[in-house]
């Protein structure tokens, strides 16, 4: 660790990281395989039919040890369709994180539905399962949750929560794709699960997004929802195990019941399937380096890994949009932003905060979508669930509070060591941070 001791790169000392990162970073990881399978569907003039999409449902349901698998468009199509298939309509409320991204909890906006968003953790930056229960009215319906960041959330606490109140749990499983809670795979806790596969995640089609269900009857209401040509109408579909077999649903058949088309393309099929069957090696490799990584940074001050213990059975999956957690009173209050900006002069451009909080958004007070005459989040609300600043406390404070890492594919240790050493530098001389000038 000598490199820490030299003069900070951003005072003109020498940076921290020199090396070539090589494919370090390189994500997704292609290769000839995932070429021919997507120039397959392009000569056999197969994009918009169903067979690979079918094959690769079947793969996922496999993967993960569910009944039934769903593909879509994208993520955001999915969290919809679970929505709806859990029983969210008019007048109801969803309880969600406001810390994710916003396909977790805005769909519901359009099902008629406003979203009571609750507060998270601040060391799993998952939801607080203590900032749930009051929240649940007579309208709610669902709880959304979000292994954030890949960090598997209290999913034992949750779950019982939902049952005592009969409503259904949805996991939103699109940073954390193959990690486990406790030892079981996260999406296969809650009723139902659904996750994006775009490309920038660490489970990649190319566009497309999934739900996974053991519960018929979502599977179905999701079909019927979403997936027209599914819905059994058609003689040469009707064998099909994705028929619609619930008769209030049959009667509908041939006809989306959202109005909605959520088929996915099947060169995403296509490409999915081979991206799934390196994954769990891929994954590994993404965990032995990440965790070289934060093992290396164990002890420094001011900065504290975002992961579960190691003997917690729960793993970080494929660690998309790895993230550190920023502890300011231990580098006597340096300000994120002044951090992040020497270990960005170190080499790696860090970026302060992670997502924005929701609820403080101005679309989630004052927008009126549907013409509604008020804002879309009350139109149909039974009370004015809208939060302002101050009501989420531990989630207002994670732009200063947390921060990017980088997201290593590959354990090259050497490179690795390089990356750690620029944060541990930085969290070393942070007393001489304190006058640095921040726009
Ligand atoms: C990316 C993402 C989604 C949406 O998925 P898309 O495929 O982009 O529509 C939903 N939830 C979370 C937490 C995400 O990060």
């Amino acid at each position: 660790m000598s490199a820490t001791n030299e003069k900070l790169a951003i005072f003109g000392g020498p940076k921290a990281i020199t090396k070539d990162p090589g494919d370090i970073f390189k994500w997704p990881i292609i290769t000839r395989e995932d070429e021919e399978a997507a120039l397959d569907v392009l000569r056999r003039g197969a994009m918009s039919r169903t067979e690979i999409t079918k094959q690769f449902e079947q793969e996922i349901a496999e993967w993960m040890g569910m009944k039934y698998a769903l593909a879509y468009c994208n993520g955001t199509a999915a969290l919809l369709g679970a929505m709806w298939a859990c029983g969210v309509g008019v007048g109801d409320e969803i309880i969600a994180p406001s810390l994710t991204y916003w396909a977790s909890a805005l769909p519901a906006l359009s099902l008629g539905a406003t979203i009571n968003f609750a507060d998270c953790l601040p060391d799993t930056l998952c939801i607080d399962p203590k900032d749930i229960e009051h929240r649940i009215c007579e309208n709610t319906k669902a709880i959304v949750v979000v292994h954030y960041c890949a960090y598997p959330a209290e999913m034992d606490e949750i779950m019982a929560i939902a049952e005592k109140h009969n409503i259904k749990v949805i996991e939103d499983v699109s940073h954390a794709q193959g990690g486990l809670y406790k030892g079981r795979m996260t999406g296969t806790i809650g009723h139902v699960a659904a996750f994006s596969l775009m490309a920038g995640k660490s489970l990649v089609a190319g566009e497309g997004g999934m739900l996974v269900t053991n519960d018929r009857d979502i599977y179905e209401r999701a079909i019927a929802f979403g997936h027209y040509e599914r819905t059994g109408i058609r003689t040469d579909w009707s064998s099909d195990p994705g028929s619609i077999t619930n008769p209030e649903l049959k009667k509908y058949a041939g006809l989306p019941l959202g109005g909605y088309k959520h088929r996915m393309h099947q060169i995403s099929s296509a490409v999915g399937r081979v991206q799934l069957k390196y994954y769990p090696e891929r994954i590994k490799e993404i965990q032995k380096a990440m965790n070289r990584f934060w093992d290396l940074l164990e002890g420094t001050p001011g900065i504290k890994a975002h992961r579960p213990p190691k003997d917690s059975g729960s793993t970080m999956g494929g660690w998309y949009a790895a993230a550190g957690l920023y502890r300011p009173e231990e580098l006597d209050g340096l300000p994120i932003e002044k951090f992040c900006k020497a270990v960005t002069a170190e080499g790696f451009e860090v970026e302060p905060g992670l997502n924005f909080p929701l609820h403080l958004h101005p679309m989630l007070h004052e927008a009126d979508v549907y013409g509604h005459g008020k804002p879309t989040v009350i139109a149909n609300a039974k009370r004015d669930v809208r939060q302002g600043p101050g009501s989420l406390p531990v989630t207002e404070s994670i732009p200063k509070r947390a921060f990017s890492v980088p997201w290593f594919k590959h354990d090259y240790p050497e490179i690795i060591e390089e990356y750690a050493n620029a944060f541990r530098k930085v969290a070393e001389h942070a007393d001489e941070l304190k006058n640095l000038e921040i726009e």
